[in-house]
């Protein structure tokens, strides 16, 4: 086996989750606040599109780039949305925004190149940078988490900055001016940007603004983005990124001879996702809003810190020994939660999940308040 993968941690998360399936076997009430994805149904227009697409025989290879409805869909998309000037050779559809990710470091990735990761940060991007023989490079945010000194870890060997806005694990949704600050850094030390815009729909305060529609950041800039948050579809495995033309196909070659293309029915859904009702998208915004709001309430009346989340399903809570609280909340009430250390060096907190029921919810608050008395 290639010895640059016993770098790559096995995943906190799994071992909850492997955890808390088992208890669930035994019978045990189980509150999953754990999951990474949203508990909603794929809007039936959405699902009805890929059925029509596959009755229509559109079951064929299609380009390896994506079928051109959807490159132009996304193009238009991005122009319209985040003020991204795009045209359908800048963009390429792929198998969920993961592999994304895994594409543009493939592509842009030399042995030995230094990738800003912003800590804490989601679990696979450091995974892809050491797949790409590259070498992570954690930065701590302030304690605001809407901001990080950066300038005081590039060097020569830097070659790329990735964020997420909104953020998994923390829900903060960046402001403006530290995107500001990341293209001047970027600009100024020649760097690439990769943009994770994943949960740009699922926002409640704040607004969201794309890097690449700064001035300068285009060229230079990977944005990141994808159906499962928005559209309930994680299932689906369908994304998209949108960078320079030289960037993409770069990309195209290694997705060319690897997956080949997404699903051919599937991307026609994701043209149905883009172009059609996005009511949809208001009503799951707005359950997630309310959840937010309980949850936010119920920590409150706890008197737990947390960070206050503005985006994205999560709220990263800070608990004392993070890794301690999981395994214990887990095995005394049952309820599964993500320790922080899964996220880097944040050990003192845990992330929890509110993509589940309000029942769940109201039920997680009560098993919190039994279990701080204990913990
Ligand atoms: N980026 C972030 C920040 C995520 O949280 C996730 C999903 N957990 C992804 C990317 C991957 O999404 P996809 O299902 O499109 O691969």
């Amino acid at each position: 086996m290639r010895e640059r993968l016993n770098l790559i941690k096995p995943s906190a998360t799994l071992r909850i989750s492997a955890l808390a399936k088992e208890l669930a076997k035994q019978g045990k009430p189980v509150v999953n606040m754990s999951a990474g994805e949203p508990d909603f149904r794929t809007p039936q227009h959405i699902v009805e599109s890929a059925i029509k697409a596959l009755n229509e025989g559109k079951h064929f290879y299609t380009p390896t780039r994506g079928i051109p409805e959807l490159l132009e869909a996304i193009a238009e998309k991005v122009n319209r949305e985040n003020g991204i000037p795009a045209k359908p050779e800048n963009v390429i559809v792929t198998a969920g925004a993961k592999y994304a990710i895994f594409l543009a470091m493939q592509a842009l990735l030399d042995e030995g190149d230094e990738v800003i990761l912003l800590d804490p940060a989601w679990v696979s991007y450091e995974a892809n940078v050491i797949m790409a023989n590259a070498k992570p490079i954690w930065v701590k945010h302030d304690d605001s988490f809407e901001d990080a000194p950066i300038e005081d870890y590039i060097t020569s060997k830097t070659k790329m900055i990735v964020i997420n806005t909104p953020n998994n694990p923390t829900g903060v949704v960046y402001p403006r001016s530290f995107l500001k600050k990341v293209a001047d850094l970027a600009q100024d030390h020649d760097l690439y940007v990769l943009s994770d815009e994943i949960y740009e729909k699922i926002i409640y305060e704040g607004k969201h603004y794309s890097i690449a529609s700064f001035d300068g950041m285009f060229e230079r800039t990977i944005t990141v983005n994808g159906f499962s948050k928005a559209y309930s579809m994680t299932g689906w495995r369908l994304g998209y990124a949108v960078a320079s033309e030289e960037i993409i196909k770069a990309m195209n070659k290694i997705q060319s001879h690897s997956i080949s293309h997404p699903t051919s029915f599937v991307q026609y859904a994701g043209v149905t996702a883009l172009k059609g009702d996005q009511s949809c998208v208001d009503e799951m915004v707005k359950a997630f809003r309310r959840r937010r709001d309980r949850i936010v309430e119920g920590l409150n009346d706890l008197g737990i810190d947390y960070v206050y989340p503005k985006g994205a399903f999560y709220v990263f809570m800070k608990v004392g020994d993070g890794t301690a609280f999981a395994e214990r909340f887990l095995k005394e009430e049952y309820v599964a939660v993500t320790p922080g250390e899964a996220f880097g060096s944040y050990k003192d907190y845990v992330r929890i999940s509110y993509a589940t029921s309000d029942e769940d919810i109201e039920e997680f608050l009560r098993r919190l308040s039994r279990f701080m008395e204990k913990f």
